[in-house]
């Protein structure tokens, strides 16, 4: 019999994860309060990141970050009312923040990340998003050489996971792409991509399934209906629809819901920004992440697109002035001679773990629940690779992939 998986969430995860279970035989309905693409996959950065396999706690961070959130120049920003509230959180965070658990997350992340053009090829196959997935470079560009050889145990934990680069020194850089003579260095990696509209991509993956005949509600979902141990439906306020499985794919918005189920999961957003140049006069020949400022400027559909930034400060807050002037004042720096018509914002809300691996599988003592939540700055990346497995999952099968790490259990 055919089986009905109800997904909540259509941002990345959630719409690959329908179409993964629709491919695989399931009638599938899509749950999301907005519609698709209403989250954090709307306005990233548009990067693949195939060589993202370091985890956020480096080593070293936790001396850093203070100085970091009291500097106008770091791309670290606090809202400190909030920070009592995600003491639970830091505490874990701060506890990954040694070589050790770096090594492990790092050996998490890479099946999540490594191979990510080719899952986004599969999922978007035949679906018509294909148009905005296109092959590139990546490239890390420094002010000077001093931040580059502090960044090298980086680069050397990427070459131990297969990553290759190479470094483009001064004129080299400035051959390359003259958009960078500023900067005294880059180190390039090949083998990325890059989406050159994030919500017209996920609006395309979802459309495709509705075509399909999947079903697309949009609805707030607001608890679980159960049977004993067995997940038999999704609440919507005082409706019930009922289903085989459930998954919750609910982004930075998830915890609600994973409660219900009886899942304590330490999940946090990460909230960052975009400023878009409309009409760019220039635009960089490969995303290019601009290592003092932790964003990345993405050649985008008519538009240059500037994105990152961490601010700690919960789902409830507005955007916050800082780090917006933050991201002009990086403009100006580093792209001073790039026109534009015009500008516009962003901030979204990344679903971070304290330990930069997410929450992958099915809900430990029930049936029928399943969970992919918590994926940090590499959600778009990792977003196909988590929805097939889910799929496989959801449908009996075993992922190629010991999934342990992922374990959503894992934090008692
Ligand atoms: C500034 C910035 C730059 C980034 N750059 C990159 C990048 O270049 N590459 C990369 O890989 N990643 C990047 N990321 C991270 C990436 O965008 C996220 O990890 C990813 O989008 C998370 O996808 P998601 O599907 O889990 O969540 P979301 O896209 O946030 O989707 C969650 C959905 O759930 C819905 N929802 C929530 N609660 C409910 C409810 N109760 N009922 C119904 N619906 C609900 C929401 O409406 C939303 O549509 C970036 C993030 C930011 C903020």
């Amino acid at each position: 019999m055919q089986k009905h998986v109800i997904v909540v969430g259509a941002g990345i995860v959630g719409v690959a994860t329908a179409l993964w279970l629709q491919r695989g035989g399931a009638q599938v309905t899509l749950v999301d309060r907005d519609g698709p693409a209403a989250g954090a996959s709307a306005g990233n950065a548009g990067l693949l990141a195939a060589a993202a396999v370091l985890p956020n706690s480096e080593p070293g961070l936790i001396w850093r970050a203070p100085f970091m959130a009291v500097s106008r120049d770091a791309p670290l920003f606090l809202r400190w009312s909030y920070l009592p509230f995600m003491a639970r959180w830091l505490l874990e965070f701060a506890r990954q923040c040694n070589p050790r658990d770096t090594a492990r997350i790092a050996q998490a992340l890479a099946p999540l990340v490594l191979d990510s053009f080719d899952q986004h090829r599969a999922l978007a196959q035949g679906t018509g998003a294909e148009r905005h997935l296109h092959p590139c470079d990546y490239l890390y560009a420094y002010a000077d050489h001093a931040a580059l050889k502090a960044s090298e145990p980086g680069w050397e934990m990427r070459g131990a996971h297969g990553v290759s680069c190479e470094l483009l020194d001064g004129p080299a850089l400035a051959e390359y792409d003259p958009l960078l003579a500023r900067f005294a260095c880059a180190m390039r990696m090949g083998g990325h991509g890059r989406i050159s509209d994030p919500r017209a991509y996920v609006l395309d993956l979802a459309g495709y399934f509705e075509g399909q005949g999947g079903r697309i509600l949009r609805v707030e979902a607001t608890g679980v209906a159960r049977d004993g141990a067995r997940v038999t439906g999704l609440r919507v306020g005082a409706e019930t629809h009922d289903c085989d499985d459930l998954v919750i794919c609910a982004g930075a918005w998830s915890n609600p819901l994973l409660r219900d189920l009886g899942l304590r999961v330490p999940l946090e957003t990460e909230r960052g920004y975009h400023l878009e140049l409309w009409g760019a006069s220039a635009m960089p020949r490969a995303p290019t992440m601009v290592a003092a400022g932790q964003f990345v400027a993405t050649p985008m559909a008519g538009r240059l697109r500037l994105a990152g930034i961490v601010e700690l400060g919960g789902l409830r807050a507005g955007p916050s002035r800082a780090p917006r002037d933050f991201l002009r004042r990086s403009l100006k720096r580093c792209f001073p001679d790039i026109q534009y018509d015009r500008q516009t914002e962003w901030m979204g809300h990344r679903p971070s773990t304290p330990d930069s691996l997410p929450v992958i599988g099915a809900v430990p003592g029930l049936t029928g629940a399943w969970v992919g939540v918590g994926h940090q700055h590499v959600g778009l990346t990792a977003g196909p690779v988590t929805g097939r497995w889910l799929a496989q999952m959801v449908l009996g099968q075993r992922p190629n992939t010991d999934m342990a790490a992922y374990a959503p259990g894992r934090f008692g």
